[in-house]
């Protein structure tokens, strides 16, 4: 059996709080105003200046902790670079206001920074009609649509505007940190192109989202691309941190630092293959999928996850309908239908 999930750090950061994970390597916390409170940034040093990766969300609160944090733990060094690892607004949503108070360079995945680039425009009548037919087509009713008319430009309201320009950083390249070898690890699912930092001196993996403890990284489908199958692309992902050692030291953008690797990806897997099964068994008859989400999800959600609920509902059917075990109908009316395919 894997080892088991180890927590070695006793409580979090508070918000603007720095705490050293690993030599070099600092803990910040800053909060975020979702059920999801919070998200982790790692500030690394360097001989000339500071190395940030994640940036979090754009809001009064964390630029205020940012500018705390620069004028005390990283006086005399400025803050030269961002490593952003991917384009969720908690994650890249200060690297606009951190480029111009600080100075800093944007490195980032060029997917993940063109797809800021492009939702951070805002709402428009076409992604609006582009958000209306997608929820519609899952089966969302007149309650729901009503959420929908705002949703598209909520993007740019947490972001401040993200850089003109980036540095691209690339799967499997080695950058230069603080001295150190960390290798860039791309993964898929949960954003584009993911980017996981490892450093093997350390035996420290950065992770953002791709590989959290205690709750499954978001899969879903989005309107932006509504034909997708962002299972099939997290689950090889998967394979990628097998590769690591097991007594990696994971530094997860939620929840706290941990080690226990291997046991954690296969819990995720596991999670995965049991809602697989779930929404297999829940389309004996044709489904939309809101009423898979239904099935799937028992617990009570806000406005906010709802959104969430039904793109990951659509990720595990759009993953079994790669895989043939599904077939997907749309009606005349534009509503969407998954039923049961026998192998
Ligand atoms: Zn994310």
């Amino acid at each position: 059996m894997p080892a088991e999930i180890h927590y070695p750090f006793d409580g979090v950061p508070t918000n603007g709080e720095v705490r050293e994970a690993a030599p070099g390597v600092f803990w910040v916390r800053m909060p975020l105003p979702f059920r999801l409170d919070h998200i982790n940034l790692w500030l690394l040093e360097e001989d000339d200046g500071w190395t940030v990766i994640d940036t979090g969300i754009a809001c009064d609160e964390t630029k205020a902790a940012w500018e705390r944090i620069m004028a005390t733990h990283c006086a005399g060094k400025p803050l030269r670079r961002m490593i952003v690892t991917h384009f969720h607004p908690d994650h890249v949503g200060l690297a606009g206001w951190m480029a111009d108070c600080f100075g800093a360079a944007l490195w980032m995945p060029l997917a993940e920074w063109a797809v800021a680039r492009v939702l951070g425009a805002g709402a428009s009548p076409a992604a609006e009609e582009g958000y209306r037919r997608f929820y519609h087509s899952a089966g969302f009713g007149p309650d729901l649509m009503k959420l929908v008319a705002s949703r598209s430009g909520n993007y740019a309201t947490r972001i401040s505007p993200i850089p003109f320009a980036v540095r691209r950083i690339e799967d499997d390249e080695v950058l230069g940190i603080g001295g150190k070898d960390w290798r860039v690890i791309v993964g898929g699912g949960h954003s584009y192109e993911h980017a996981s930092l490892y450093c093997a001196e350390l035996g420290v993996l950065i992770a953002g989202d791709q590989v959290l403890p205690q709750i499954s990284p978001n899969v879903s489908v989005w309107p932006t691309e509504p034909e997708a199958d962002p299972l099939r692309h997290f689950l090889a992902s998967l394979d990628r941190f097998r590769q690591l050692p097991a007594d990696t030291l994971v530094l997860p953008g939620h929840r706290r630092p941990f080690t226990g690797l291997p046991g954690r990806l296969q819990a995720l897997a596991a999670h995965h293959d049991e809602r697989l099964t779930r929404t297999w068994e829940a389309c004996e008859e044709p489904r939309t999928g809101l009423e898979v989400l239904h099935v799937l999800f028992e617990q009570s959600l806000d406005d906010h996850q709802v959104f969430f609920a039904v793109g990951e509902s659509l990720a595990h059917l759009h993953y079994l309908v790669g895989r043939g075990r599904m077939i997907r109908t749309c009606r005349d009316d534009g509503v969407c239908l998954f039923r049961q395919h026998a192998a």
